[in-house]
């Protein structure tokens, strides 16, 4: 009868509302052996990364960091410590004794014109922030030792000596790159007459966060973030470094992973909604497996998505949302308020609603699986990377089973409900020979900055130990 025919209807249109979406998310859904070709391919960059021939046409630069072990819970004094290229900028003191680690830290903000200005006043303004901290904190009679953690690909020569090659995450301060950004912070102090510091070491976020889980955790010999960006740290032997002289022991090695896949090894996977995005940012070509990952991208990878969708008829009845038009609208935050299990769908419409988007039940539960795809997959891919490092340990180390630990940070991992079980599960399934535990880091940077600024000053300064 009529009945039948109508509900016959409905479900036509539906299954072909459902084969329309699929048609658009199916370029984002990896299969296990795209996966497996991706961890195959980080690997190879690696071993090029490492070498000293291959290493200039390598993606992932695979960059020596000059610390060579972990934290041996000996490490003691008061440092200052720094945290610049995440989501906040913070100034901390640390005091490490052997009862353990005491903090104290106040966030600054760094003004988009002045991160996209010149180097100068990047500088100054920071050595402005330190100088407001030791004054609060009542430290400003001290000169006391200070680990930097920079969150930014550099050529490091030693512990104190670090060349920016690129800036990454909307940063672009003019004159920066090339330079050693310990003497550009040494520099600035200068200007400023401020004598209330030592620079002694510069760390990458990675390292900062490996060493300070490594503190309470010696199998912890790898660091990862997923945060704005994404990266990870390991430790390496030093007969695999072939850009470092000597064969003994071990080395930290900065991956900077982000950049995997600028050489065009990844283009395979690459969407449409991702190569808009790559081509909106003030980096394009670069950084691209970091775009597909990190948390300052899979908002915009998200917004494109839907304003296909719209395009198509498939979201908010195909009427054009102008709000949806504007870059960075759809934080990355609303895809973990989106994807939180048990949150009901009347809160999804009304952050929906805040963004002026029209969105029927229907609407909100299609966005949570576009969320959902795109968060689904950078877990997954940051798995492949991941499953790549733990896999070349095990081989180097020659053991059967690998049991290590992966000291983690960032804001996507922490505040993403689903992406550290995503990114776990893969990561079994990928490397089902190691056995990885996360640890998730404290106030992983400046607390890791501290510990290897310790190192560094107890080399340097007698005085001080
Ligand atoms: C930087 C890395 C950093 C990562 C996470 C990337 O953009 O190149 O140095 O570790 O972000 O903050
Ligand atoms: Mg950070």
């Amino acid at each position: 009868g009529r009945g039948a025919a109508m509900v016959t209807a409905v479900a036509l249109r539906l299954a072909a509302q459902r084969r329309a979406v699929d048609e658009v998310l199916a370029p984002l859904r990896l299969s296990r052996d795209d996966l497996v070709k991706v961890q195959a391919l980080m690997r190879e960059e690696m071993d090029k990364g490492l070498g000293k021939e291959t290493n200039p046409s390598a993606s992932v630069r695979m960059l020596p960091t000059y610390v060579t072990h972990t934290p041996d819970g000996t490490e003691k004094g008061d440092f200052l410590a720094l945290d610049l290229g995440g989501t906040n900028f913070r100034v901390l003191v640390v005091r490490i004794t052997e009862a353990g680690i005491t903090m104290a830290s106040e966030i600054y903000v760094i003004p988009v014109g002045i991160m996209q200005g010149s180097g100068e006043e990047l500088f100054d303004h920071i050595i402005d922030c330190i100088i407001d901290f030791q004054t609060k904190q009542n430290l400003v009679a001290q000169m006391l030792p200070l680990g930097f953690t920079f969150s930014f690909p550099c050529q490091q020569v030693g512990l104190d000596k670090a060349l920016l090659l690129t800036w990454t995450k909307g940063f672009s301060a003019s004159g920066c790159v090339g330079q050693d950004v310990v003497q550009l912070l040494r520099d600035a102090a200068k200007r400023k007459r401020h004598l209330g510091m030592q620079v002694v070491a510069l760390v990458n976020d990675t390292v900062g966060t490996m060493m300070a889980c490594g503190y309470d955790d010696p199998k912890c010999e790898i660091g990862l973030i997923v945060g704005t960006g994404t990266n990870a740290c390991y430790m390496e032997e030093m007969k695999n470094v072939g850009t470092v002289e000597g064969d003994q022991g071990r080395m930290c090695i900065n991956m900077e992973w982000g950049a995997f896949g600028d050489n065009g090894c990844l283009d395979h996977l690459f969407t449409h909604f991702d190569q808009v995005v790559d081509e909106t940012t003030i980096n394009p070509g670069k950084q691209r497996f970091e775009k597909l990952i990190s948390g300052m991208y899979l908002g915009e990878i998200v917004r494109q998505i839907l304003l296909v969708m719209t395009e198509k008829d498939l979201l908010f009845q195909g009427k054009p949302c102008p709000k949806l038009q504007t870059k960075d609208i759809f934080k990355t935050k609303f895809l973990s308020t989106i994807e939180l299990n048990g949150l009901a769908l009347r809160q999804i419409r009304a952050i929906l609603n805040e963004l002026e988007l029209d969105a029927s039940f229907e609407d909100s539960v299609l966005m949570k699986e576009v969320c959902q795809t795109v968060s689904l997959r950078a877990a997954q891919l940051c798995a492949a990377g991941l499953a790549a490092v733990v896999e070349k340990m095990r081989e180097s180390r020659g053991v059967d089973q690998l049991s290590v630990t992966v000291g983690v940070d960032g804001t996507l991992y922490k505040l993403h409900p689903c992406f550290s079980t995503n990114l776990q599960t893969t990561l079994k399934d990928l490397a089902p020979k190691c056995n990885v535990t996360f640890m998730l880091s404290e106030d992983g940077s400046g607390k890791g900055a501290a510990l290897v600024a310790a190192v560094a000053d107890r080399a340097a300064t007698p005085w001080n130990s």
